[in-house]
């Protein structure tokens, strides 16, 4: 199938679909374009065949890239299945040129049959391992401080298996407008409250994971009902969602009160936080999941903030021959975290996710995502992947001037300067990581210090002591 580049996800998958066709991976939200997803290398979970990165399904492309006045000022390239410059167009960042078409490899239309199964953590290191290869679509979310793992048994059934089951998503649904400035509001009294009353936020913590079970995420067997697992679908109705998407406009302020929108739009004063994602070579990922797990047992009520969002989603890329895909096949850790709208103000337990994440990245070679994560995840980040040097130079043939470039993406791609900005403040806002108390916030009590599991790492911690070993997962 070929399509423009700004097509969005929704509408590909539905005339696919209409077609008998189907996408086999995609993102879990479909409110992305065709060109902005393979951009960044957006991916679903999984390890079977080709794995779940869009950019494996890419067959051909075409772009657009600058050009001297004396030949039109652009070249349009189409690139075939056997072109070389493929593997670079596929994930680009956009710094190549335009994506102006893109051809898919789609398959017959099938079913899938979902079930989540709740189970406690305590085999999770040795499950990670394994997951993604007993099941076609699996993946996994952890809540660390409730220590649960929800497990997604997903696989592909005949497209004759009874169903038509509908994913619907909860956390991509529209919200009212004045819910969500609502729930900003009190998380910020919450999250902000530096003297740690962690009850009080772990008490919060506790209500969306019930509140999302207990309405299975969002599945329904037949588009409007949930009778039970298993949830049997049509890949286009199960694959993706984002029921915010087709939210309400809204034109003035008297109509933001009335209105709805996605829990995370930038244009009301709702729902803001940090988004990290990135993956571990599979044959690592036990070992970093043991490691989190013993930071979490240090004091299990610092990982409330992650239990608030739904916890750590955790999925699996294959290897690609993208030069800026996976280099191997892989598990991606995923999660989300408040937020402040105001620079250098310090979150509560702030030092245990920067942790967590300078752990993943440092100790265990972890390659951000493209189109997640705060600044300091991009250091080194090109150099983690074998062909870094490939794509540079694909690069430099198709925009020498860079037209398509930026002072951002040559920071990330290691062109010219870096993405670890070092000021006052600077590891409260994840722009660098701190080498001096003034990174942090010692006025408000913040200074730079060891990690206490990967003490390797720098991190930004209030003198508050850690609580001695105890399992306090239910204390509250
Ligand atoms: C709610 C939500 C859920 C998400 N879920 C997932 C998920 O499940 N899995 C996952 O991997 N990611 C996920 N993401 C991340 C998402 O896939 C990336 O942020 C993606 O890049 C967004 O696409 P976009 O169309 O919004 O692109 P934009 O944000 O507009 O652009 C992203 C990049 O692509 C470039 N670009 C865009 N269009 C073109 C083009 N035509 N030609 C050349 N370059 C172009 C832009 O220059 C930019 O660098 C999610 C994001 C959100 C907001």
């Amino acid at each position: 199938m070929t399509v423009e580049g700004g097509m969005v996800l929704r509408d590909l998958i539905r005339d696919a679909a209409a077609a008998g066709l189907a996408l086999p991976h995609s993102p879990y939200w479909y409110g992305v374009t065709i060109g902005g997803l393979l951009a960044t290398g957006a991916h679903g979970s999984s390890l079977w065949g080709k794995g779940s990165a869009v950019h494996e399904y890419v067959v051909g492309m075409r772009i657009v890239t600058p050009a001297p006045a004396s030949q039109g000022f652009a070249v349009v390239r189409v690139l075939g299945a056997q072109h070389p410059d493929l593997d670079a167009a596929k994930v680009s960042l956009g710094v190549l040129g335009v994506v102006s078409q893109v051809t898919l490899e789609l398959q017959p239309m099938f079913k899938r049959s979902v079930t989540f199964l709740e189970r406690d953590d305590s085999d999770l290191a040795a499950e990670v391992a394994v997951w993604g290869h007993q099941h076609e679509f699996g993946d996994m979310t952890w809540l660390p401080r409730l220590g649960k793992v929800i497990y997604r048994e997903d696989d592909r059934v005949h497209v004759s298996s009874p169903g038509d089951g509908l994913n619907d998503y909860i956390g991509f649904r529209s919200f009212p407008t004045i819910g969500l400035f609502i729930a900003r509001v009190a998380e910020e009294h919450l999250q902000e409250d530096s003297t740690g009353n962690d009850m009080a936020r772990c008490l919060a913590a506790g209500v969306l994971p019930p509140a999302f079970q207990s309405r299975a995420y969002g599945f329904t067997n037949d588009g409007s009902s949930f009778t039970g697992y298993p949830v049997v679908g049509y890949q286009h109705r199960m694959q993706a969602s984002g029921g915010c998407v087709d939210g309400k406009e809204r034109n003035n302020n008297n109509l933001l009160l009335l209105s709805s929108s996605c829990p995370w739009d930038p244009r009301v004063r709702s729902l803001f936080f940090y988004n990290s994602g990135f993956s571990v070579a599979l044959s690592k990922a036990p070992a970093l999941v043991a490691d989190m797990q013993r930071l979490r047992d240090l004091n299990p009520r610092a990982m409330c903030s992650l239990d608030a969002k739904m916890g750590v989603l955790i999925r699996y890329v294959g290897a690609s021959s993208a030069y800026l895909g996976k280099t191997e096949d892989s598990v991606e850790f995923d999660f989300t975290y408040y937020r402040s709208h105001v620079h250098g103000r310090p979150r509560a337990h702030s030092d245990v996710i920067d942790e967590l994440e300078q752990m993943a990245l440092r100790k265990y070679g972890a390659v951000p995502h493209w189109g997640k994560n705060r600044n300091f995840a991009f250091h080194g980040a090109a150099g983690k992947h074998a062909k870094a040097s490939e794509f540079l130079r694909v690069k430099e043939r198709y925009d020498p001037d860079g037209i398509f470039s930026s002072e951002w993406s040559d920071q990330v791609l290691g062109v010219d300067g870096s993405p670890n900005i070092a000021h006052k403040g600077c590891a409260i806002d994840g722009l660098c990581i701190c080498s001096h108390d003034s990174h942090c916030a010692p006025e408000q009590g913040y200074f730079c210090r060891p990690g206490k599991v990967y003490t390797e790492a720098r991190v930004c911690s209030s003198f508050v002591q850690p609580t001695p070993h105890r399992d306090h997962r239910h204390d509250l």
